[in-house]
C-alpha cells in the first residue's frame, strides 16, 4: 500500500492546519475553561457549540456535507485527515457531533427540500442541540427489536414507548429517532420490517427525558418516555418502513470515525507521558509501566494500519469488511487499557477528579477510567462484534460463538 498523500489531500491537511494556526489559539484564550463545568453541563455545551460555530466560519465544522449546504463534499481519506490534524491540535469537541457526522448526512439523503432547509442549517449554526434515539430496553444490539411505536392518526403520529440511553437527549431540541410504525412487523418475524425514522421535537408534550447518572458522575444519558406524542407526518424521514435502511445509513457513518478515535488515543497517550513527566516522573523508568507504555502505541499503531486499509477498500468502492470490525474491537479494548496504565502512571494525583485544585488534567484520566467502559458497549458490543467476526469471516462452526 502507497501511504503518501495524494497532492490534493496535502493541500487539504495543510490548509487545516493553517486555519488552525490562526484560529485555534485566539479561540481558547477567549473561551477560558469553567473548571466546575461537566461534560454534559450547560457551559461545556456553549463552548462546544462557539468552537463549531467557529470551525463553521471557515467550512471545516460538515466537511464531508455537500458544498451546497456548507460543506467540502471531502472524501473518505480528508476525514480521516481531518480528524488527525483535530487530534494533533487537540481541539475541543464539537456541539452537534451526532448531527453533523450522523443525522445531517441522513437528511441529506433522506430528505425532502423543506426538510433540508428547516434542519440542516440548525445542526450546522449549532443553533439547536441534536440528539440519536434507536436503543430500547430490549433493543440494543439486537436494534431491530424495537417496540415504541408510532401509529398515524390523520396528520400526525402517535407515539407511545420508551428508549433509553439517548446521548443528551434533556439538552437537546431535535432527535432523530427510530419508531415502528407496524406493529404486527414482530410476530410476522420480520421485525427489520415496519421501522420508520422521524425528526422528533423534544418539547413536544407527551415526551419525558429522565437523565440516567452514569458511573463517571455524570447525566449525560436518558430515558427518553413517550406517551400519546403527537408527532406531525412532516417529520417522517424518508417513507413508512424505510427506518433501517435509514439507520444503517447512520451507522455507516459511526464506523468511519473509527480512524479519529484512533488519533485521538495516540495524542492522548502523548499527552499522557508529558503529564506523568510533571506529576510522577519515576513512574517513567519503571519497567512494567515502560512495557505496557510501548504495547499500547504499537497497538494504536497496529490498529491505525487496520483502519487504513478499510480506508482503502472504501476509496476502492468495496465494503469495508471485516477492518472496521476488528478496528472497533481493538480501539475499544485499547481505550480501556490506556485509561488503565493512564491511573497507574500519574499515581496518587491520578486519582484526583475533576473540581479538586489538584486534579490533574481536569481530571480527564480519572473521569475515562470510568467512562471508557462504554468503549465495549456503544456501536455494537465486543462479544457481539467477535460473533459476527467468527460467523461471517472466520466461519467457524456455530458451537464456537460466546452466548
Ligand atoms: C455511553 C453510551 C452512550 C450511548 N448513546 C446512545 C445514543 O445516543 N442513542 C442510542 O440510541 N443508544 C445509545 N447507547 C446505547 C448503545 O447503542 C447500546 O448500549 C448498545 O447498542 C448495546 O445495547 P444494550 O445496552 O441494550 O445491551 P444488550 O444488547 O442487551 O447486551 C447486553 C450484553 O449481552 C451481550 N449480548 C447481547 N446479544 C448477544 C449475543 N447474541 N451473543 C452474545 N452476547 C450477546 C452483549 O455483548 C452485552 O454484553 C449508548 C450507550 C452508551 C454506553
Amino acid at each position: 500500500m502507497d501511504f503518501a498523500l495524494a497532492p490534493e489531500d496535502e493541500a487539504f491537511r495543510d490548509e487545516l492546519r493553517s486555519w488552525l494556526d490562526e484560529h485555534l489559539p485566539p479561540f481558547l484564550e477567549k473561551e477560558a475553561l469553567d473548571d466546575d463545568a461537566k461534560l454534559s453541563g450547560q457551559s461545556s455545551q456553549d463552548r462546544r457549540a462557539a468552537w463549531q460555530r467557529e470551525l463553521n466560519t471557515g467550512r471545516w465544522a460538515a466537511i464531508h456535507w455537500p458544498e451546497q449546504y456548507g460543506g467540502r463534499e471531502a472524501t473518505a481519506m480528508q476525514r480521516v485527515i481531518s480528524s488527525e490534524v483535530m487530534a494533533e491540535y487537540r481541539t475541543p469537541g464539537m456541539f452537534n457531533t451526532n448531527g453533523i457526522w450522523q443525522i445531517g448526512p441522513m437528511i441529506i439523503t433522506w430528505g425532502t427540500d423543506e426538510q433540508k432547509a428547516r434542519w440542516l442549517p440548525s445542526i450546522l449554526e449549532a443553533n439547536d442541540h441534536w440528539c440519536q434515539g434507536f436503543s430500547e430496553p430490549q433493543a440494543g444490539n439486537d436494534l431491530a427489536n424495537l417496540r415504541t411505536t408510532a401509529i398515524l392518526d390523520g396528520d400526525h403520529y402517535v407515539v407511545n414507548g420508551q428508549k433509553i440511553w439517548i446521548s443528551t437527549a434533556h439538552l437537546a431540541k431535535w432527535g432523530l429517532f427510530l419508531l415502528r410504525t407496524d406493529p404486527t412487523a414482530i410476530e410476522r418475524g420480520a421485525k427489520h420490517e415496519g421501522i420508520t425514522a422521524f425528526i422528533i421535537d423534544m418539547e413536544t408534550p407527551g415526551i419525558e427525558c429522565r437523565p440516567i447518572r452514569d458511573m463517571a458522575g455524570e447525566e449525560m444519558f436518558n430515558e427518553v418516555f413517550f406517551t400519546d406524542a403527537h408527532i406531525p407526518v412532516d417529520c417522517r424521514l424518508g417513507g413508512e418502513g424505510e427506518g433501517w435502511m435509514v439507520a444503517m445509513g447512520t451507522l455507516g457513518f459511526e464506523r468511519v470515525g473509527i480512524a479519529g478515535q484512533l488519533s485521538i488515543l495516540g495524542a492522548d497517550l502523548r499527552a499522557l507521558v508529558e503529564a506523568t513527566r510533571s506529576v510522577n516522573p519515576d513512574a517513567l523508568s519503571d519497567p512494567s509501566i515502560q512495557e505496557r507504555l510501548v504495547k499500547a502505541w504499537t497497538e494504536i499503531e497496529l490498529a491505525k494500519l487496520l483502519s487504513l486499509r478499510a480506508l482503502s477498500r472504501i476509496i476502492k468502492g468495496e465494503r469495508p469488511w471485516p477492518e472496521v470490525q476488528f478496528a472497533k474491537l481493538q480501539w475499544s479494548s485499547l481505550a480501556q487499557s490506556m485509561a488503565e496504565l493512564a491511573v497507574d502512571m500519574l499515581g496518587p494525583a491520578g486519582v484526583l477528579a475533576r473540581g479538586g485544585p489538584d486534579a490533574i488534567d481536569r481530571g480527564k484520566w480519572t473521569r475515562l477510567y470510568a467512562f471508557q467502559r462504554y468503549s465495549t458497549i456503544g456501536g455494537g458490543s465486543t462479544e457481539v462484534q467477535k460473533n459476527i467476526i467468527a460467523d461471517r469471516a472466520i466461519k467457524l462452526p456455530g458451537q464456537a460463538r460466546l452466548s
